[in-house]
C-alpha cells in the first residue's frame, strides 16, 4: 500500500521533455514559423499542430518518438531530477505510470537509469484500457491510492477526482486553466515549496 508521501510519477513531459524534443525535430522536417515554445504553449503535443496532419507527418512523428535514439536521449524536464534527489527521503518514489506502449519497457527504464531516477515499478497501459483516466482508475483500484500522483496531462486524472485519497499535482507548465480540483504547479522548483510548506 502507498504511504500518502509517496510519489507516483507520470514520466513524459513530466520528467523527460518529450514534447520539447519532438516539437523541435518535428519543426525542422516540416518547417513551421513558429517557434518551439509557442507552439508548445498552443498545441502541447506536436501530433495537435494542425499543420502536420498529414499521414506522411504523423507517420514521421510516430516513429520518430519510438526510436530508441529519440527515447534514450531525452533530456530530462528542468529540476525534476534534483527536487525528486532533495526530496527522497520524506517523498520516496514509488511507482513511475506511463502512457508509452509496453514494448518501450525497456528503454524507458534505461533512460531512467541513466538519468539518476530512483529505480522502481513502472506501470504500462493495458491494451484494453488505453483512455486517458486509465491512470487515476488504476490507482482507485490498486493499492496506491494514497501517493502523491504527478502528472503533466490534465485528462490523466479523469473527472471524478474527488474519488482519490492521496493528492494529485498538475505539472502545468503552460500555465492552463482548470476547473478540476487538483494542485496545480507550473514547475518542480514550485512542487518543492509546496510539499516542503
Ligand atoms: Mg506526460
Amino acid at each position: 500500500m502507498a504511504n500518502s508521501n509517496e510519489l507516483i510519477l507520470d514520466i513524459d513531459d513530466t520528467l523527460a521533455e518529450t514534447a520539447s524534443a519532438a516539437m523541435s525535430i518535428m519543426r525542422e522536417k516540416f518547417k513551421h514559423p513558429d517557434p518551439v515554445w509557442e507552439l508548445l504553449t498552443k498545441y502541447e503535443q506536436p501530433g495537435n499542430v494542425p499543420e502536420w496532419q498529414s499521414i506522411e507527418a504523423q507517420e514521421f512523428l510516430l516513429k520518430t518518438m519510438q526510436s530508441e535514439e529519440f527515447l534514450l536521449n531525452l533530456p530530462r524536464v528542468p529540476d525534476s531530477l534534483e527536487v525528486i534527489e532533495k526530496l527522497s527521503q520524506d517523498f520516496p518514489v514509488k511507482l513511475y505510470m506511463t502512457s508509452r506502449m509496453p514494448k518501450l519497457k525497456d528503454i524507458t527504464e534505461e533512460w531512467l537509469k541513466k538519468n539518476q531516477f530512483p529505480i522502481q515499478k513502472i506501470v504500462f497501459p493495458e491494451p484494453s484500457n488505453s483512455e486517458d483516466a486509465w491512470k487515476l482508475r488504476h490507482l482507485n483500484n490498486s493499492y496506491d491510492e494514497n501517493g502523491i500522483f504527478i502528472d503533466n496531462h490534465l485528462p490523466s486524472f479523469g473527472t471524478n477526482v474527488e474519488t482519490y485519497k492521496g493528492k494529485l499535482i498538475w505539472l502545468n507548465r503552460y500555465n492552463k486553466e482548470t476547473g478540476l480540483k487538483v494542485i496545480s504547479l507550473n514547475s518542480w522548483q514550485l512542487i518543492y515549496d509546496y510539499l516542503r510548506q
